[in-house]
């Protein structure tokens, strides 16, 4: 079987390693919301939070069985031995009443060749409840526990109305740690008034937490929104070069912890809906670019890294 040949320890390599197949992530909306947009927390969101609360690539409100048909459809290869993971993407998936919670996570385990679970949640809305839940599941399928961190910079986390500090955060992944839950950490370059210092702080925060595995993305401003106007009111420009920020993900990569599996190196939005820069519409071009400066400069993942 082919195995990508990156630099880095890619998701796909991983998933084709321990499954021996193909998977994909089929991306779900379990029909929740968020403390941070029904008014518990707050009624405006993240910054960059999207009217589908951040799952423009799900398939909207029909039943799960739909959506899993629908997204199967739409990423299958014929004739590419596959299975699916089943990916609870938008809003907070832990946020709802614990019947609710195991009805759909083990209802979408029921369907064809799903081999497991990944659920984005946040990490101030897991109770004893949702622990044990996921505890559960951890035993009895492949598991993973999405945590939108976005940074370690509190002020930065103020200005972007996450709604929690990054000690929340900080206690909510450990709580998942204790029990053997694996996490991925999602991580924002480019947010107003962070800088190398921040992303350094990122990445020694997650080599000593040791998530699962990451997602960085770029960061990018959808039109008609908060962080749209943000931008506007406070005269700040888009400044983030694409050079930039592939320098910065060759940064990340080489001091980061070897074993962490790399599942996003860049964001993912509709074009249509992104106002800036253009050049986030071009996924492929800046993985493209990031594979040829670690090839250029004979860097890997974890080259820099020192264990403590
Ligand atoms: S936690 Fe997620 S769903 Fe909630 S407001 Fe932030 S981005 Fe949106």
């Amino acid at each position: 079987m082919e195995i990508n040949k990156k630099r880095f320890r890619d998701f796909d390599s991983y998933m084709k390693l321990k499954f021996n197949k193909k998977i994909i992530k089929l991306p779900l909306d379990g029909g929740f919301t968020c403390p941070n947009r029904d008014g518990r927390l707050s009624s405006d969101g993240c910054i960059f939070c999207s009217e589908s609360g951040s799952g423009e690539w799900t398939y909207g409100k029909k039943s799960l069985h739909n959506q899993i048909v629908y997204q199967k459809a739409r990423l299958s290869k014929a004739g590419r031995d596959e299975a699916y993971l089943a990916y609870f993407q938008n809003f907070t998936n832990t946020y709802g009443p614990i019947d609710k919670l195991r009805k759909i996570y083990y209802g979408v385990l029921e369907e064809e060749n799903i081999i497991g679970l990944a659920i984005a949640t946040r990490a101030d809305c897991l109770n004893d409840e949702v622990l044990d839940l996921l505890e559960e599941l951890s035993k009895k399928t492949f598991l993973i526990v999405e945590l939108g961190m976005q940074s370690v910079n509190d002020r930065t986390l103020k200005l972007i109305n996450r709604g929690y500090d990054h000690g929340d955060f900080d206690s909510g992944i450990r709580k998942l740690h204790t029990r053997k839950i694996k996490t991925l950490v999602h991580l924002i370059i480019g947010l107003p008034y962070e800088n190398i210092d921040d992303y350094k702080k990122a990445i020694n925060y997650i080599n000593e937490i040791r998530p699962w595995g990451i997602k960085i993305h770029n960061l990018y401003i959808e039109k008609d929104t908060r962080l749209e106007k943000f931008y506007r009111d406070n005269d700040l420009s888009y400044d983030m070069t694409e050079d930039f920020y592939v320098d910065t993900i060759v940064e990340i990569l080489t001091h980061l912890d070897k074993d962490i599996v790399i599942n996003r190196l860049t964001g993912d939005g509709l074009r249509d809906a992104i106002a800036y820069p253009s050049r986030a519409k071009n996924k492929g071009k800046i993985l493209t670019k990031i594979d040829k400066m670690l090839k250029e400069k004979d860097l890997r993942q974890g080259d820099l890294w020192k264990e403590n």
